[in-house]
C-alpha cells in the first residue's frame, strides 16, 4: 500500500496489528477516526493509554482488575469458598454473564499446551494450589472448554489438588460449547455450571 502520508501510513501500520484487523480494515478506521472531532479521536487514544498503564491483576484471583483486589473477590455477596478456575478474563465474563454463580474465580492466564512451550509453571497454578492450602475452601470448579490443551490442563489441576480431599467438579459435558467457554451461549453455560458432576466421574468412565 502506498501512502500519501507517512503519519497516515504509521497509524494504518498499528491498527492492522490487530487480530482479524487486515491493512484495508486498518485504513478505513483510521479514516473513519480523521474525520471524528479531535476530543473525540483524544479520548478513544487516552482511554487506550490510560488502560494499558493503570490495569492491574487481581493479587487473589489474576482477573483484570481497576484495584489491587478486584470487585469479586472483595464482595461480600460472594462465596468466597467455591473457586471456579478459567482460562481467562473472558471466561470470568462469560460465566458472570449467566448470573448462576456466586463463587469466587480463579484465573490461569492459559492452558498447558506442550506444542506451544507452555507448562504449569508458566501459568497461575501454584498460586491455586496455594490458596486451597491456606483458605477453606468447599469446591473447586474446573470450568475449562474440553480440547486436548483443556483436557490436559484439567487432569493436571486434578492431579495437583486431589490430595486437598475437596470436591472437585468440572462443567457438565456433552453440552455443545462451540469449543470455547466465552462463545457458549448463557443459558447452556449457566445451566452446564449449576449441573457440574464431579472430575473422578468422568475418569473413571
Ligand atoms: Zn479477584
Amino acid at each position: 500500500m502506498n501512502f500519501s502520508s507517512k503519519l497516515l501510513e504509521d497509524a494504518v501500520n498499528e491498527f492492522s496489528q490487530l487480530p482479524g484487523i487486515g491493512q484495508k480494515t486498518a485504513l478505513r478506521l483510521v479514516l473513519h477516526l480523521l474525520n471524528r472531532e479531535p476530543e473525540e479521536v483524544e479520548r478513544f487514544g487516552n482511554a487506550i493509554i490510560k488502560l494499558r498503564q493503570e490495569i492491574k491483576h487481581c493479587t487473589i484471583c489474576h482477573n483484570i482488575s481497576d484495584n489491587e483486589i478486584c470487585e469479586i473477590c472483595s464482595s461480600a455477596k460472594r462465596e468466597k469458598e467455591i473457586i471456579c478456575v478459567v482460562e481467562d478474563t473472558r471466561d470470568v465474563m462469560a460465566v458472570e454473564n449467566t448470573s448462576q454463580y456466586f463463587g469466587v474465580y480463579h484465573v490461569l492466564g492459559g492452558l498447558i499446551s506442550p506444542m506451544d512451550g507452555i507448562g504449569p509453571s508458566d501459568l497461575f497454578i501454584d498460586t491455586l494450589v496455594q490458596r486451597v492450602s491456606t483458605t477453606p475452601v468447599k469446591e473447586v470448579i474446573l470450568a475449562i472448554s474440553p480440547t486436548m490443551e483443556g483436557d490436559t490442563t484439567i487432569f493436571y489441576l486434578y492431579k495437583r489438588l486431589k490430595a486437598f480431599q475437596i470436591p472437585i467438579t468440572t462443567i457438565a459435558r456433552g453440552i455443545a460449547f462451540g469449543g470455547e467457554l466465552e462463545y457458549a451461549d448463557e443459558i447452556t453455560l449457566g445451566r452446564s455450571i449449576v449441573t457440574r458432576v464431579p472430575y473422578e466421574n468422568s475418569i473413571l468412565k
